[in-house]
């Protein structure tokens, strides 16, 4: 994989304890690439990420490792907040939701494959922990969005994912809660939280309802984050 240094001055240092254990993935909601490494490289808008892959799959890398980059914002995962701390951000050059959301093409997810074994290599980051920026923000964001293929990055073991219609199941709003939250989510706001979790892990399936399929997909996920059968 051909990295090309692309560097960004918005990063500071990690806290001192922080591991590295999580991926943030994201879209870059921008019309185009070039637009997308202006934002992530212009110091008045103190943003950025640790990547960038392009729609061709070529791959910048804007900050190291093992420096902050600036990606998450608020948000937490599994009642961690400072998300920047412990995760690798990715951008993926995609319009998004704001300027005409698209696919992303296989050329660009292939890329992200690569780079995903990369830092999976060196960093001990577990499945799932490879997660999507609306994962830890329900409230806030809607990106990688519905139509970002976690299935294909399922295929090269990457994140959790479960394919066909399983198991169905009627769950209270708080039984959901309380099993979103185990997996995870910030349940401050059950509805964004469901919506959020759809998105991932039923984008075919967006309705914002608590139904027996969205109920028993939680289920589903639940298990499979702690390897319960
Ligand atoms: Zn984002």
């Amino acid at each position: 994989m051909t990295v090309i240094e692309y560097p960004s001055p918005n990063y500071n240092q990690r806290s001192q304890n922080a591991v590295v254990d999580a991926v943030i993935i994201h879209y870059t909601d921008l019309p185009n690439t070039e637009t997308a490494l202006a934002y992530l490289t212009d110091p008045e808008r103190e943003v950025s990420s640790h990547y960038l892959v392009d729609e061709a799959g070529q791959v910048f890398r804007l900050v190291k490792d093992e420096d902050r980059a600036w990606h998450a914002g608020v948000g937490s995962w599994q009642g961690k907040e400072n998300v920047n701390d412990y995760s690798i951000g990715i951008e993926l050059s995609n319009p998004g939701h704001s300027h005409g959301y698209q696919n992303f093409p296989q050329a660009q997810m292939i890329a992200l494959v690569d780079l995903l074994e990369t830092i999976t290599n060196k960093h001990d980051i577990l499945n799932h922990r490879i997660l999507g920026h609306s994962d830890i923000a329900p409230m806030r964001k809607k990106d990688p969005g519905e139509l970002f293929d976690w299935p294909l990055l399922a295929n090269h073991d990457f994140g959790l994912w479960v394919g066909s219609f399983g198991t169905m199941k009627d769950l209270s709003l708080s039984e959901a809660g309380h099993y979103l939250s185990e997996i995870g989510y910030d349940i401050c706001d059950i509805h964004a939280t469901i919506i959020a979790f759809q998105r991932h892990f039923l984008p075919q399936h967006l309705t914002g309802k608590l139904d027996p399929v969205t109920g028993g997909r939680i289920l589903e996920i639940y298990h499979k984050t702690f390897d319960l059968t």
